[in-house]
């Protein structure tokens, strides 16, 4: 039996009803939006578990997996969104990339966090990803694809696809082919996204820097044979760090005070780095998939 390709109709519906202006809480910014709250949890639970097996499955490590999911739910809980249903999942993937999908379902490859060195590099890594999630950027970039898709909505609604074909559609992410379809951001939307973790992070006085270093760590990786994946859907200009720099420089200009914005090195080489080493080695390598495809650039 076909499912009801309700995501459509709800789209649709708020298409209709309101319009979708509004003022974003995270951002201060208005914006387009026609995904509601409950559409982007929706979407987010819906596609979860298949953007989870697709990348290996959650590591399998009780601690690293409450280490990482205890992180992610501080940094959450002082961001403007406390309430949505958040979720932290490291995934057994040596791939080196983080992604958020709408509603707050957060993941990191394993790959990724065995190259931080600090608790406060794995807080940037989860922040920006928050910050992607409270500024709803996914259901910015899922607007324009709705207006610019309209006939194919249209479609949809006569009931030829599923709600699954609708999230392939709408490039949320889903297995194609063994790839994995992403939204690739936009440079601003990676500035703020970088504003936003910043922000959280140091409510929790984690170093700022920190957020500047796992750049860093991304841009040696991407000097390597197999560029990092994170920056094929976070692309990492100039910009964005010396973006960065400048609000930090402006913003935290007691960034060199570890007493008052410690790092957390031993922690995070107790709890994530001596786990790690003790795994197998990691089910996903992203070798035999083709690379993720942005859908929009
Ligand atoms: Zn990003």
């Amino acid at each position: 039996m076909r499912k009801t390709p309700w995501i459509v109709v709800t789209l649709l519906g708020s298409l209709l009803l309101t319009g979708g202006c509004s003022t974003n809480m995270a951002t201060g910014q208005r914006q387009l939006n026609m995904i509601g709250t409950s559409q982007e949890v929706a979407m987010g639970s819906e596609a979860a578990p298949q953007f989870t097996k697709s990348y290996g499955g959650a590591v399998p490590s009780d601690s690293i997996r409450s280490y990482v999911n205890e992180l992610g739910m501080k940094l959450a809980k002082v961001s403007e969104r406390p309430d949505l249903p958040w979720e932290f999942t490291i995934v057994d993937s040596s791939v080196l990339n983080a992604f958020a999908l709408p509603g707050g379902k957060v993941f990191i490859s394993r790959g990724l966090a065995v190259k931080l060195t600090s608790e406060a590099q794995l807080a940037g890594v989860l922040g920006h990803e928050v910050g992607h999630v409270t500024a709803q950027h996914i259901g910015q970039q899922m607007t324009q694809a709705l207006i610019i898709q309209g006939l194919g909505i249209g479609l949809a609604v006569a009931g030829e696809q599923t709600d699954n074909d609708l999230l392939k559609v709408l490039g949320v992410g889903t297995t194609v082919g063994g790839g994995v379809y992403m939204l690739k951001f936009g440079r601003d939307q990676e500035s703020q996204a970088d504003m936003l973790g910043v922000r959280y992070m140091t409510k929790l006085g984690y170093n700022p820097t920190a957020q500047l270093q796992v750049m860093n760590v991304l841009a040696q990786a991407s000097k390597g044979p197999r560029p990092p994946e994170f920056l094929s859907t976070h692309p990492l200009p100039q910009t964005r760090i010396r973006r960065l720099e400048k609000l930090i420089k402006e913003k935290y200009p007691d960034y060199n005070n570890l007493e008052k914005y410690p790092f957390y090195h031993q922690r995070y080489e107790q709890r994530m780095l001596r786990e790690l080493a003790r795994l197998p080695k990691a089910k996903h390598t992203g070798e035999q998939s083709q690379k993720p495809q942005a859908a929009y650039r």
